[in-house]
């Protein structure tokens, strides 16, 4: 098959981790006889610099032209004193519009030999496996008007969250079609209490729960969601929320699970998926060549899995993490006193080998 791939590094430690996870996909097409054909673009503050434009044209064209995107992260600290549309974020959050991708799929899972990373007791965070399903196009993020107004001492700042009632049913049907095939659970995450949007929210998954009788639909606020993240994190399976929850219970989780660095995330929705670690740019390791690059290649996993629908593949990357995990390889983030860190190109070259070694005995 032709895997042809737009590859977005971005800034900080984004070209860092992105170009182990493309090293794994190359070993994956040379195991199991695809063709990688890549296109590097740019985009976030790499672009700003360059052309001074967060998401140039030639970029949305080239993802728009390939069946799929790798991003590695975006984010400066050189550009928080830059305008609105003028950040790096803002041509993340473009991209994401532009690709039309609603459904941001977010697993959490512990990996047994990372029990001991999680700041949680082991005993509560094994076998955590949790999908969370966040609305990536609604909300806050995207709500108009939004405004700083005034004169300095007096400035007002507006921001609207809205979401409507085919923006809550997609997303909500992503998530039940996901907890068909796992443990038949879907907790929808709201603020109901409080907020119109969630009270909305509420009402449109419970009217397409009525399509899935076999999966267990529960209701959280998110504060007691965020509480209950903690405690019991095993009982989580599918968390359907919307745009800025997901944001914040997602990094949540990835503080249970071990480490933000582990956590890789799909786009999907519209006609070309999005793929990205769920961390950001990290300026504070930038450069260092210490980040962990285990959630670019497991996004790239989750790449094959849901645009090009290759599941020995994805396996295969999955499965060759938890191998290098097992073999005691850690990354600074998740070393423990004692255990020596390898930086993110070992890292990478281990998960390398580990692919060509189960590719081999297949
Ligand atoms: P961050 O995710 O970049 O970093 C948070 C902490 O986690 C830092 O201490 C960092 O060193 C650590 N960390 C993150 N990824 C890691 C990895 N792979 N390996 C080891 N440690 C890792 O979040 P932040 O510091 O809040 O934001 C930094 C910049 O990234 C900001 O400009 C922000 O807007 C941007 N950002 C971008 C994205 C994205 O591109 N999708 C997401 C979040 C934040």
């Amino acid at each position: 098959m032709l895997l042809n791939l737009t590859i977005l590094p971005g800034d900080g430690i984004g070209p860092e981790v992105t170009e182990q996870a493309v090293l794994v996909l190359q070993a994956i097409a040379d195991a199991f006889g695809h063709q990688l054909q890549l296109q590097r673009k740019s985009i976030g503050g790499a672009a700003l610099a360059a052309v001074n434009d967060p998401l140039p044209a030639d970029t949305i064209q080239a993802c728009l032209s390939t069946s799929a995107v790798l991003l590695g992260a975006v984010g400066s600290p050189a550009f928080d004193h830059y305008p609105n549309h003028l950040r790096p974020e803002a041509g993340l959050l473009r991209l994401r519009r532009e690709l039309g991708a609603y459904a941001n799929l977010r697993p959490a899972i512990c990996f047994p030999a990372l029990e001991d990373c999680s700041p949680l007791r082991a005993d509560l965070v094994r076998g955590t496996d949790i999908m969370i399903v966040r609305e990536l196009l609604g909300g806050l993020y995207f709500g108009e008007p939004r405004s700083i107004t005034g004169s300095a001492g007096s400035r007002i700042a507006l921001n609207t969250m809205t979401y409507d009632e085919p923006a809550i049913e997609r997303i909500a049907r992503i998530a039940f079609d996901l907890a068909v095939k796992r443990r038949q659970k879907v907790l929808s995450v709201d603020k109901a209490n409080v907020l119109e949007c969630s009270r909305l929210w509420r009402e449109v998954v419970i009217r397409c729960a009525k399509d899935y009788p076999g999966v267990q639909l529960a209701h959280m606020y998110v504060d007691s969601a965020a509480m209950s993240l903690v405690q019991r994190p095993k009982d989580f399976d599918v968390v359907l929320t919307e745009n800025m929850f997901g944001d914040i219970l997602s990094d949540q989780a990835g503080g249970v699970v071990g480490s933000l660095g582990l956590l890789a995330s799909a786009s999907i929705g519209g006609p070309v998926g999005l793929y990205e670690p769920v961390h950001g740019s990290a300026p504070d390791i930038a450069g260092k060549g210490i980040a962990n690059p285990l959630g670019a290649i497991l996004s790239a996993g989750l790449l094959l899995r849901h645009s090009f629908h290759l599941e020995r593949e994805a396996a295969c990357i999955e499965n060759a993490v938890s191998a290098v995990l097992n073999q005691g390889s850690r990354t600074a983030d998740l070393a423990r006193a004692g255990q020596n860190p390898v930086s993110t190109s070992e890292m990478g070259r281990r998960v390398v080998e580990a692919v060509k070694q189960s590719s081999a005995l297949a």
